[in-house]
């Protein structure tokens, strides 16, 4: 019988998240689970909230950086306010991307496209035909155009229109 690989192990990785003011509360967690039970989009997760506390801690970086939770986390806060312990996991989880992102992890598509809408256009999310057929049936006015100037700025200076291939 073939056996799955086991997830190779980063001891280094709990230390290295741990050396900051946010990454420290992780050691507080006892694995209640109220982050997952709170979290509106858990169901959807390849790794629950407390799951991903719990793989940082056994050093098992690779698959939490190609998971899709840390994409999928709608940075709610609800897990962060309702932790028992202070856990600033919606703050770890945005350091996780940051890191998947520098490390060149395949961002997932979804997420690729809604920042290429929002350099283009401004919006996370773009009208499809139907739906612009459907307002004007409805005479809604157009949709106003957005200035993104700024955030075509911000995106070239910080990079990440380059990192993301948006431009
Ligand atoms: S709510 Fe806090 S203590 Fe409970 S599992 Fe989540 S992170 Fe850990
Ligand atoms: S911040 Fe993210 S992980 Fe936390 S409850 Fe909201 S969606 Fe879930």
């Amino acid at each position: 019988m073939m056996r799955t690989p086991s997830p190779k192990v980063d001891k280094t990785f709990f230390e290295q998240m741990k050396d900051s003011h946010i990454g420290r509360t992780l050691s507080y967690c006892y694995q209640c689970g109220t982050c997952s039970s709170s979290c509106p989009v858990a169901e959807e997760m390849d790794i629950k909230p407390h799951q991903i506390v719990e793989l940082i801690k056994m050093g098992l970086k690779d698959p939490i950086l190609q998971s899709k939770a840390i994409w999928q986390c709608s940075t709610c806060y609800m897990c962060t306010e309702r932790c028992p312990q202070g856990v600033q996991l919606t703050s770890v989880i945005l350091s996780l991307r940051d890191i998947a992102m520098r490390e060149g992890v395949p961002i997932p598509g979804a997420v690729k496209e809604s920042c290429k809408n929002l350099y283009d256009t401004g919006r996370l999310l773009t009208l499809s035909q139907f739906q612009k057929e459907r307002r004007a049936k409805l005479q809604l006015p157009d949709m106003p155009q957005i200035d993104t100037s700024l955030t075509k700025e911000l995106a070239n200076k910080t990079r990440v229109a380059d990192i993301l291939k948006v431009k």
